[in-house]
This record gives C-alpha cells, sequence and structure tokens, in this order.
C-alpha cells in the first residue's frame, strides 16, 4: 500500500476507502480515494486480464413490463439531450456516443432525427443496432486512430458517455481526444456513479454501482469538474436526481446489503447470468419486490437531500486560450 500512486496526479495523497472487496472470481479488490484528484481509484494484486464485460441479454427475452420501462427511460435520456441542444427535434444534430453498449440509447437518438455515431468495443453489440436506424456503429475502443479518422468528417455537437466513463482507464487522454472533435461550444454529456452519494454511504462494499472489477476509477463531483476543466471544458450544468438510476440503484443496493451478495437479481435479470449465491441470497432476490417500499422511501430521501447516486454533468467546450492542457 506504501507504493499507491494515484495513475491521474502521480501523487501518493490517498486515504484506503475500501480494503479486501472479493469478487465472485474471488480476486481481491481495494479502493482508495486521492485526495488530491478527488477521485477514487480500484487496485488488485491480480491484474485478471481474461476478465470479459458480460453484455446484456436481447430485448426480446425481457418481460414486455420492463421493455415499457426501458422505453420510458429512453425517452428521459433523450429529453435531456434535447434540453442541453436546446432544441424539440434533434433533426441534423451529429452526435457521438462513447461506449454505446447495445445502442438503445443512439438509437432512441436517431430516431429524433440525429445522425449518432457510436463507438463499442464489445463486437456483439453491433447485431443488436437495426440498419434502419441512422447509427454509424464503430466496432472498437475509442483511441487516437478512430479521433484521427472521425475528426476528418465534420464536428459533433455533443459527445456522450453514458455510464462507460468510469470503464475508461485513461479519462483524461480521452476528454482531450474528444476536445479537437466537438464544434465550437460543443458539449460532452457524462453520467457516471457518484462516490459521495448517499447510496454508497450506505452500501459501501456492496454498493451496487461501485464494480471494482470493471470500474477503475469512482468520481466524486468535484473530481470529475476538476478533470473536465483539466482536459479544456466549462461546467454547464449538473442534472439532479435520475429516476432511472436512484430507483435500481436503492433496490439493488438494499438487496445486496441484506443478502451480504453483489448484484445478483441484476446479473441475473439484465445480463442472464446466474452468480453463484447462497440460498438466502436466491430466495430473498425472489421476493424483491416486498422491498420496494423501503426503495422508494431511500429514493424520496435522495431526492430531497438532493444527493443522487449518479453524476450526470454537461460541460462544453472552452475556446483554446482558456484551455490548460
Ligand atoms: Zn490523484
Amino acid at each position: 500500500m506504501s507504493k499507491y500512486i494515484c495513475p491521474i496526479c502521480k501523487n501518493n495523497c490517498f486515504q484506503l476507502l475500501e480494503d479486501n472487496i472479493y469478487t465472485p472470481l474471488n480476486i481481491q479488490y481495494k479502493i482508495s480515494w486521492c485526495q488530491h484528484c478527488k477521485i477514487a481509484h480500484t487496485f488488485t494484486s491480480n491484474s485478471n486480464k481474461d476478465k470479459k464485460f458480460p453484455i446484456d441479454i436481447s430485448s426480446k427475452y425481457v418481460s414486455p413490463f420492463y421493455q415499457i420501462i426501458m422505453r420510458y427511460f429512453m425517452f428521459l435520456r433523450v429529453r435531456k439531450i434535447r434540453a442541453i441542444l436546446r432544441c424539440q427535434s434533434l433533426q441534423g444534430k451529429r452526435i457521438l456516443d462513447i461506449g454505446g453498449g447495445s445502442g438503445g440509447f443512439a438509437q432512441a437518438l436517431a430516431s429524433y432525427g440525429a445522425e449518432v455515431t457510436v463507438i463499442e468495443p464489445q463486437k456483439i453489440y453491433r447485431q443488436l443496432i437495426s440498419k434502419n436506424s441512422n447509427v454509424n456503429y464503430i466496432h472498437s475502443t475509442f483511441n487516437n486512430t478512430i479521433a484521427h479518422t472521425l475528426m476528418k468528417g465534420k464536428k459533433f455537437d455533443i459527445v456522450t458517455f453514458w455510464h462507460s466513463f468510469e470503464h475508461l482507464n485513461n479519462p483524461l487522454s480521452v476528454l482531450k481526444l474528444v476536445r479537437p472533435l466537438l464544434r465550437v461550444g460543443g458539449f460532452v454529456y457524462i453520467c457516471v456513479p457518484n462516490i459521495q452519494s448517499m447510496q454508497y454511504t450506505f452500501g459501501r462494499q456492496y454498493w451496487t454501482y461501485l464494480d471494482p472489477i470493471f470500474h477503475p476509477f469512482h468520481y466524486s463531483v468535484r473530481g470529475l469538474s476538476k478533470m473536465l476543466q483539466r482536459a479544456g471544458f466549462k461546467i454547464r450544468k449538473l442534472f439532479p436526481y435520475s429516476l432511472e438510476y436512484d430507483l435500481f440503484g436503492w433496490h439493488q443496493t438494499l438487496l445486496n446489503r441484506i443478502t451480504e451478495s453483489n448484484n445478483y437479481l441484476y446479473m441475473k435479470k439484465k445480463k442472464g447470468i446466474e452468480i453463484p449465491s447462497s440460498v438466502a441470497t436466491r430466495y430473498v432476490s425472489a421476493v424483491h419486490i416486498f422491498l420496494l417500499p423501503l426503495t422508494l422511501f431511500a429514493n424520496l430521501i435522495t431526492y430531497c437531500m438532493n444527493n443522487p447516486s449518479c453524476i450526470d454533468i454537461v460541460a462544453y467546450k472552452r475556446p483554446v486560450q482558456n484551455t490548460i492542457l
């Protein structure tokens, strides 16, 4: 631990937040908080290079009720983008969605007339994007080569990271690559879990959005704002409470806390993976609906205290003369 260096600022000014988190693969993780960056970092002695990101199951295998809810949440996501760009329709707007996953968000944006490009490292998701939608799908990680290729075209109005930014190993470099892709005054929109939320304070190592296997960094509002400023952006807006993420986050975090397990229900329903778990975890998860009143109460407190589980932030591209690169 004495050798720990923050990967962003290279300082060793840190505080251990979580010690000895064991994942289903029995690999040990620790999480430390950099007092300089105001960002936490996951580290492990086992590099676990074979880790495979579990992909979502196809929407045709989920219940019609869940599909209706997801359509409503997509509408809410698109409404935020329309509010940021100050337009009713997204006709003619150019949007780059980095880490777009199964393309649900991208296709919802395209249905409002936007010209959307998705960059997604998981090739399998490409099959889920309708050929009729106005979505250009690039199967790749976001890197120098992709950025230079995209730079040859017209500039984007907005670049979005919908719960993909926390998966990046080099977030500051990525933001610096994004900046030249934007038109003058263009936006970057990031939604990530908030390590300084009530939900984390309650859940700690059982917090549903901690996910140490796939989240190398854990952001606070101040930390992410500082990073955006370093990359040449100015903060425009911080969205408050998110119905989609706060509702689900509290429900699964409560389940995790009660059963001392991690995301059993989510992995089963969303990814189609049954994590080896205790009998208690399986039984409690089967009757999870009875936890709903408690989930709703926790959401009410979150809403009243304005301390959401995720940071939902918009920043715009600053003119070059004010940029610290
Ligand atoms: Zn740091």
